[in-house]
C-alpha cells in the first residue's frame, strides 16, 4: 500500500516499508535509482521509526494511516499485544488516550503499573485482595473489583439499582476481614 502524504514510499500489512524505484537527475541525465527496503530503528520509546525523505515517522502510525484512514483528532495507537515493536495491522489501532491507558495497564507497561492500589483505591498489595488466577502470571488484579463486577452484572440482569464502588468497598471488608495466609502459602 502507499504511504499516503509522502511520495515514493510502500507499506505493508506486516510493518514493512521500502522505497520506490525513482530517477534522479545527474550532470550526466536521468539516472534510476532502485527502491529498498528500509530497516526500522528503535525511535527510543520502543517504537519503530523510519526516516522518509528526512522526516522520522512511526511504523505503526504509516500502517494505521494507509490502511485504516488518518488519525482521527486526539487519538493514540495501541498495540494489542503490548509490544511497541509489533507493527502487523492486526495488532494496531487508533484508540483514544483512556484505551491506551487501559492497554498499557492490562500489560504491565504503564508507568503506575506497579501502583499499590486499584483505581478505587482498594490495596493490591494484600495478597487476599489479589485475584489468585492473574496474580499466579504476576500481575496485581483487585479481587474485591472483580467480584463487584460479577455481583453488578447479575443486578443489572435482575433489574435491581447498584452501587459499584459501594458494592465493591462491601466485598473489599469481607476480604480483609478473613485472617492473613502464613508467609509462604498458597494464596
Ligand atoms: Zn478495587
Amino acid at each position: 500500500m502507499r504511504v499516503p502524504g509522502v511520495d515514493g514510499y510502500d507499506v505493508s500489512d506486516a510493518g514493512g516499508v521500502r522505497s520506490l524505484d525513482r530517477s534522479i537527475e545527474t550532470v550526466r541525465g536521468p539516472r534510476r535509482l532502485r527502491g529498498r527496503v528500509l530497516r526500522p530503528y528503535d525511535d527510543g520509546h520502543g517504537y519503530l521509526a523510519v526516516t522518509l525523505s528526512g522526516r522520522i515517522v512511526r511504523v505503526h502510525a504509516l500502517v494505521l494511516t494507509a490502511f485504516v484512514g488518518p488519525r482521527p483528532p486526539g487519538a493514540q495507537t495501541c498495540h494489542d499485544n503490548g509490544v511497541r515493536a509489533d507493527n502487523r495491522l492486526r495488532n494496531l489501532a487508533w484508540c483514544t488516550p483512556t484505551e491506551n491507558v487501559a492497554d498499557q495497564l492490562r500489560h504491565g507497561t504503564h508507568a503506575h503499573a506497579r501502583r499499590t492500589v486499584c483505581p478505587r483505591g482498594h490495596t493490591t498489595t494484600d495478597r487476599r485482595n489479589l485475584v489468585a488466577a492473574q496474580a499466579r502470571r504476576g500481575r496485581r488484579s483487585c479481587l474485591a473489583c472483580d467480584r463487584a463486577r460479577s455481583r453488578v452484572r447479575s443486578l443489572r440482569r435482575a433489574g435491581v439499582p447498584y452501587d459499584l464502588a459501594a458494592v465493591a468497598s462491601t466485598y473489599l471488608a469481607e476480604i480483609l476481614a478473613v485472617p492473613e495466609p502464613e508467609r509462604g502459602a498458597a494464596a
